[in-house]
């Protein structure tokens, strides 16, 4: 923490137990102290709230955050509460009288830091209070979490959003703060040129744009051909049970229905799962999240419409059970995992079908919607790049971190990520490389380059289908030629050699078909052999049994160390219960952990580990000091 001001050091030790900022967190501290309208971009589980925690304790001045998320925000405030610090938060969840207790003690300086819904803040009622407020210099920020809520091109428009910009016409000098985790250029700038960012502090009426690093080290990322979700979901789960890890999962569905199916098959593998989508009543999806929240319940298998509710930081496992419809969907939805920092892994369960079922759902709803043709080839592009980061079988960590736009740099030390399953060398090295290469590459040449993968793929595996037969392709040389390798796999290995420049993909109004690249000729006579690896899943049965699959886990406990890891887990649990918050309020994972290899002997060696700060040290040290003892 080299950069931070000691006043901010002393804050984020004292109150949080924090030794060190992540990169970009003391940029957005030191915006927020110094007043400049600022946008922070940082993954999920980049520590944005602390961005904006931090500058009430520095300059004793108040800010309002605007937040979309009810539970999140009462979660946000008991942990705050617990680690000494006093905040509130307004929403439609407390009444009137409640409200006005909250704002009163928010003129009286006895609380700087008030949560407060969208429609909230845009009330004439509200807005007049802040301009009071800003009137006696009393309010140090706006900050706006989320802020990707506000854009169209987001993933998560909310008109209400629209409306606060109508907070600086109320309180034109004090800065604004935006927050979100979208990465796209397009998004950013949207939230910018809405929110009016520029204005206040700023020297050249430019906004302060910090964007963090988008890799996320501790996730480990896993592509699998699916056969039967739920039996491969089932298998991953026991895996970080057998670890004992003492996460939760997250198993991400296409549809509601997919939910509901997905999530019987695991109950009935003696999972402890749930379905979560939107089309269930508030009663059941809150009992959901609370459970998940509280530890009681593993698996939530859910549609997108879950996680912006749920803030549990030690989920240990997302999978995916169809494709994702974007990469930005993707990295959101598997950021959900290992938000302590600890390890953690993302499973995609791939079947070529997953994208032309998007494909499908996308033409249905945007031709419902009436929407133009320009926006639904956008769409259809990003379902595209998606299947093409899954079969191009190249670095994961890599290929997330240019789509957003960054260089990838392996940790330090290491030649390359350690952390996918390309990396890890999950995949296998098809021996047979240079022939395959040679027949696909002819097999596009003699249909005179104007078919796709799925047709390509028939012809290569001798498929019967009435377009096969209609265009004589049964006539083919290479007809049924590779019919010994599996659907995926070809699919795949296509997406190699696209990847490898020896073919292309060309977009023709609704047809996306394949043609030669510059290396095609090459291939095609042998001339140049492109190395394919085949997709864990899609070789035979008995390659996948060899397999043992590695569980990410950078220091793995002793078996000693898991069973007081257990028991520490079961002291924060009663003391969650009986303080009625989520476990991970009371202290994360990471925590534990480290309270495990630390083991301290005294509450001042307590006080330094990563998480504990003074106000949790004096309310639950002594209960930990003696559970370690024990
Ligand atoms: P985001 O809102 O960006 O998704 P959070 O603010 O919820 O992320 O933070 C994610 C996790 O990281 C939390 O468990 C938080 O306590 C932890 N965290 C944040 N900043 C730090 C830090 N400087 N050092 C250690 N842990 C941190
Ligand atoms: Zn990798």
């Amino acid at each position: 923490m080299t950069t931070a001001a000691p006043a901010i050091q002393d804050a984020v030790a004292r109150v949080w137990g924090f030794s060190e900022l992540r990169p970009m967190q003391s940029a957005a501290i030191a915006a927020g102290v110094a007043g400049r309208d600022c946008l922070t971009v940082l993954p999920t589980g980049g520590g944005k709230s602390l961005c904006y925690q931090v500058p009430p304790l520095v300059t004793g001045k108040a800010t309002i955050v605007v937040s979309p998320l009810i539970a999140l925000m009462r979660d946000q405030v008991r942990g705050l509460e617990l680690n000494g610090y006093p905040a509130a938060a307004i929403h439609s969840g407390i009444d009137a009288e409640e409200a006005r207790a909250i704002l009163r003690r928010l003129v009286q300086g006895e609380i700087n830091l008030v949560l407060a819904a969208p429609e909230r803040v845009v009330t004439p009622g509200f807005k007049s209070f802040l301009a009071s407020l800003a009137d006696a210099d009393r309010l140090g920020a706006i900050a706006v979490d989320e802020a990707h809520c506000i854009s169209q091109w987001g993933h998560d428009f909310r008109p209400e959003y629209r409306r606060l910009a109508e907070l600086r016409e109320v309180a034109p000098r004090v800065p604004m703060q935006a927050f979100t985790a979208t990465a796209t250029p397009r998004v950013r700038e949207d939230i910018v040129r809405q929110l009016n960012l520029g204005r206040v502090g700023c020297d050249d009426g430019k906004a302060e744009v910090l964007v963090g690093t988008f890799d996320r080290p501790n996730l480990t990322y896993r592509v699998r051909a699916r056969r039967d979700a739920a039996e491969q979901t089932a298998e991953a789960v026991r895996t970080h049970q057998r670890a004992g890890d003492g996460g939760g999962t997250i198993v991400y569905c296409l549809s509601r229905k997919d939910t509901e199916n997905l999530a019987e098959q695991l109950q009935k593998l003696r999972i402890n799962a749930e379905a979560y989508h939107a089309g269930l009543n508030e009663k059941t999806r809150r009992d959901v999240e609370h459970r998940f929240s509280n530890e009681t319940l593993d698996v939530v298998v859910a549609t997108v419409a879950f996680g912006m509710g749920i803030d549990r930081s030690n989920v240990r496992l997302v999978v995916h059970a169809t494709m994702p419809k974007s990469i930005e969907a993707y990295q959101q939805e598997t950021g959900r995992a290992g938000r302590d920092g600890e390890p953690a892994e993302c499973l995609l369960l791939y079947n070529p079908s997953d994208a032309t079922r998007w494909e499908r759902l996308i033409r249905m709803s945007n031709a419902e919607m009436g929407a133009d043709a320009e926006s639904t080839e956008a769409q259809l592009n990003l379902v595209r790049e998606m299947r093409r980061l899954i079969s191009a079988m190249g670095c994961r960590h890599r290929m997330l971190s240019e789509h957003f736009g960054q260089k990838y740099a392996p940790p330090e030390g290491l030649a390359h990520c350690n952390a996918c399953d390309v990396c890890l060398g999950e995949t296998e090295a098809e021996g047979d490389s240079k022939r395959i290469g040679q027949i696909i590459l002819s097999a596009v040449a003699r249909t005179n380059q104007r078919y796709g993968v799925a047709h390509i793929v028939d012809i290569l595996r001798g498929a019967d289908t009435e377009r096969v037969r209609a265009a004589r392709h049964d006539q083919l040389t290479v007809y049924a030629l590779l019919k010994d390798h599996r659907k995926p796999a070809l699919a795949s290995f296509i997406d190699q050699l696209v990847a490898a420049e020896a073919l292309e993909r060309v977009i023709d109004g609704h047809f996306e078909t394949l043609r030669f690249g510059p290396r095609g000729v090459a291939v095609m006579k042998g001339e140049e052999t492109v190395p394919l690896a085949r997709p864990v899943g899609t070789g035979s049965a008995k390659s996948e049994r060899r397999r043992r699959d590695h569980t990410p886990d950078a220091a793995p406990l002793s078996f000693e160390e898991k069973q007081l890891f257990e028991k520490l887990r079961q002291v924060r649990m009663e003391i969650a219960t009986e303080r009625a918050v989520p476990p991970y309020v009371v202290f994360s994972d990471a925590t534990l952990r480290e309270l495990v290899r630390v083991r301290p002997e005294s509450l001042d060696a307590m006080l330094e580990v990563k998480g504990i700060g003074r106000a949790k040290l004096e309310a639950f040290g002594e209960t930990f000091l003696h559970a370690l003892k024990d």
